[in-house]
């Protein structure tokens, strides 16, 4: 069974990548080099490019009691929905997708005008209005496959990935999901068949529409490459693989060949928003490997993570930054802090839910920052009890990822340098020995992005980074 299981593979495009008609043709012909090679592949796409956001501003349109602004952006959706359709599609396929996009329109609208005449939206509903997007491009792509000679049939993600109640960020249940992949998923690929589904939703053990989070068709997708023991996970996306940052910062960024999962985990969770941070946990389980690739450069090898990455003469593998992050002080109102002090101060957070990136501590003071704002109020009036409380917005988090940071001397001095020219709040090095973090003002993150860039990536180890690359991109730019 195990060897079978090897050659499937879990193909996640993301919405750029299924943005129009001749995105989702490119997405065909990616599927078809792998069924060539006589690979299994399972499709998980993202709902078309802006989508979700889209969505969202309906939703929160009808919690508002403006029904009819709701119903223009449904209105715009639907049209460009029915026209992808259209464009790649041949006439009777087009004819009998168009009326069940048209119904899901229809029910997505109903769904709205109820929100709007109640005027109040819950996390429940906002779950339920979001999931339109992946379930109509989902379908369309599914449809496309199938005229494209590669047997494509749609999946309902709700009847596969199981979750927990909590919406807007659903914890999956993966021994379910496993249970129904078996049962839906296994036999199709049995018959040669390419099922597509639909990243980001899921559904309640009662039945009831999740998401898993914003970006989260990356972390289904890992989960179905999980639960199916799959060879590989591959997500397809709009640059050429992980770089060394966000290559909108530094547009000669350089592709990273490879990295530990270790490494791919902290980017992903402070910032780097090319991978969802809960993505690597299902396949580093099951050790299987995950690949980064361009939807727009097929040709291009991509990023490899995998368990152990090869020796890196560099310090660093890439830089991420998080953004919109508040720093919250607190000054003890005793002069020292006592025994049991700390734990007295997280339990605060901790009971409402607010999870705290970095912390630094001194004598008499505890600063930690959260990226978000919606308890602190709560939050400070409890710990004013025991503390003095201030709180300062707008500021972020640069973080610098590398295996053996410790290993290579006079890191953090080279680092300051290249920063000195902004004001640095707090400094941690994480106990991973794996990042290098300190937190900045917001509109200071470009330009402490470019320095460091410079100062650690101008000479970069050619095994692990795609130095040809930037030669290659810069001779196409002139
Ligand atoms: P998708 O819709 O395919 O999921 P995302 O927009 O979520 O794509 O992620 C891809 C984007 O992530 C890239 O276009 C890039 O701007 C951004 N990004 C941020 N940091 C990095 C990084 N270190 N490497 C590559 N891309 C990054
Ligand atoms: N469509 C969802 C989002 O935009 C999930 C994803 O694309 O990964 O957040
Ligand atoms: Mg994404």
């Amino acid at each position: 069974m195990s060897a079978q299981r090897e050659r499937i593979v879990v193909m996640k495009f993301g919405g750029t990548s299924v943005e129009d008609a001749v995105a989702m043709e490119r997405t065909a012909k990616i599927v078809r080099t792998r069924r060539d090679k006589g690979l299994d592949a399972v499709v998980v796409v993202s709902a078309m490019a802006k989508v979700t956001d889209q969505l969202l501003a309906a939703a929160a349109a009808a919690g508002k009691g403006d029904r009819d602004g709701a119903l223009a952006i449904t209105s715009r959706l639907r049209i460009r929905h029915v026209d992808t359709a259209a464009q790649l599609l041949e006439q009777d396929r087009f004819g009998k997708l168009q009326t069940v996009i048209n119904a899901e329109f229809d029910q997505l609208d109903d769904l709205l005008r109820g929100i709007a005449a109640v005027g109040e939206l819950t996390p429940r509903s906002t779950d339920l209005v979001v999931s339109f997007g992946e379930r109509l491009s989902s379908r369309i792509v599914a449809e496309g496959f199938a005229q494209r000679g590669l047997n494509g049939i749609h999946v309902d993600a709700r009847q596969v990935i199981i979750t927990d109640a909590h919406y807007g960020k659903a914890v999956p249940q993966e021994d379910l999901i496993e249970e129904r992949l078996i049962e839906n998923v296994l036999p199709l690929l049995e018959q040669r068949m390419t099922p597509v589904m639909g990243g980001f939703i899921g559904a309640s053990t009662s039945n009831i529409t999740t998401t898993l989070g914003r970006g989260g068709s990356d972390f289904s997708a890992a989960l179905v490459g999980g639960g199916l023991h799959a060879g590989a996970i591959e997500i397809w996306t709009d640059v050429n693989g992980i770089m060394t940052t966000d290559p909108r910062i530094v547009p000669d960024a350089l592709r990273v060949k490879t990295i530990s999962f270790e490494e791919a985990a902290e980017l992903a969770y402070f910032g780097a928003k090319v991978l969802h941070p809960a993505t690597i946990l299902p396949a580093v389980k099951k050790n299987i490997p995950v690949w980064v690739l361009n939807s727009r450069n097929a040709e291009n090898e991509g990023t490899k993570i995998m368990a152990v990455a090869p020796r890196c003469a560099s310090p660093f593998k890439s830089i991420a930054a998080k953004k919109h992050l508040t720093i919250v002080d607190i000054v003890a109102s005793r002069m020292l802090m006592s025994h049991g002090y700390l734990k007295a101060v997280f339990d605060v957070f901790d009971k409402y839910k607010t999870i705290i990136d970095m912390v630094s501590t001194s004598e008499v003071s505890i600063s930690v920052s959260v990226d978000t704002n919606e308890h602190l109020p709560a939050i400070a009036d409890e710990l004013s009890k025991i503390a003095d409380v201030k709180y300062e917005s707008n500021k972020a988090l640069i973080c610098m990822v590398g295996e053996k940071i410790r290993g290579h001397r006079g890191i953090a001095g080279r680092v300051f340098t290249a920063v000195q020219h902004v004001n640095l709040r707090m400094i941690s090095q994480g106990a991973s020995e794996i990042n290098m973090s300190f937190m900045i003002e917001e509109d200071d993150v470009e330009e402490a992005i470019r320095s460091l860039h410079k100062e650690f990536f101008a000479d970069a180890d050619p095994t692990v980074f795609d130095v040809e690359g930037r030669a290659v991109s810069k001779v196409v730019a002139k």
